[in-house]
């Protein structure tokens, strides 16, 4: 049994240019996402993969379909799901003045938990940071920070909204090593990006995401030998930026 199971799910907000017409931003999405998977949602901005991933989260109201998550339902029982999810917050929602191994003291015993600050800052390679505030931190090190917070309950799903955006390549490899460690120790991952090496080189599966509904869904390699034309000279297929292309007729960065 998958360990999510999504059904038309679906969130309306109200048109940017008249607020009483509504669209659907999320447009009928159904998923399974099998236990120990890294799956990805791609696509480019506004197509609503952080409205989707918001809505599994408990955060935002689901306005149609159903999300299971482990066997609970979202809507009803919001808060049994966010026992067994990790959510990363992003870095700048942190108080300032207090430091990384008491932040993560913190976050435990908002779950009623006692956890090892230390051992969580040992996961993703801040130990020699307990000390510092998340402020002086560079950008890889917050995004290994936000994770460790979302770590503190021992999550069975971790979900990442867009994890690398706006990091340099080490970094951005580093904490596509830290994914893959997690997953190697049987989490489960769901991110989003709009990153094509990303999709291809840390997901198992993809759903294309556009225009609020899922276009195409597959491993990168099968996306790519369905989707993408065969080059006219070499012999190798094209990468899933041609996927994209094919599917939805524009690129994904527009
Ligand atoms: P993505 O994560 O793929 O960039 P989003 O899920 O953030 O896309 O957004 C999908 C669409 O919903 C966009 O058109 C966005 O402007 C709109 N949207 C997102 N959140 C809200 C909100 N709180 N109120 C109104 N419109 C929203």
């Amino acid at each position: 049994m998958p360990i999510i199971e999504v059904t038309n799910l679906a969130k309306q907000y109200p048109q940017p240019d008249n607020k009483t017409e509504h669209f659907f931003a999320v447009d009928g999405v159904s998923l399974q996402i099998e236990q120990g998977e890294i799956f990805g949602i791609l696509g480019p901005n506004g197509a609503g993969k952080t409205t989707t991933l918001e809505m599994l989260e408990g955060l935002i109201d689901i306005d149609g379909g159903s999300a299971i998550i482990n066997g609970i339902d979202v809507s009803s029982n919001p808060r049994q799901v966010k026992e067994i999810i990790g959510v990363q917050l992003q870095a700048n929602e942190y108080f300032d003045k207090v430091s990384l191994q008491e932040l993560l003291a913190l976050f435990g015993a908002l779950y009623r938990r006692t956890i090892n600050p230390l051992a969580l800052l040992e996961k993703v390679q801040l130990r020699e940071k307990a000390r510092e505030k998340p402020a002086n931190l560079s950008g890889g090190q917050k995004q290994r920070f936000s994770i460790a917070s979302a770590l503190v309950n021992d999550p069975k799903v971790l979900f990442l909204d867009e994890p690398t955006t706006g990091l340099d390549p080490q970094a951005k490899r580093n904490l596509w090593n830290l994914v893959r460690g997690l997953n190697s120790a049987g989490m489960t991952i769901v991110l989003t990006t709009h990153n094509m090496e990303e999709a291809e080189e840390l997901c198992d599966r993809l759903a294309i995401m556009d225009k609020g509904k899922i276009i195409a869904e597959g491993s990168p390699q099968e996306l790519i030998l369905q989707h993408a034309p065969e080059p006219p000279e070499a012999p190798l297929h094209g990468d899933l930026e041609d996927v994209f292309l094919v599917l939805t007729g524009h690129g994904l960065r527009e």
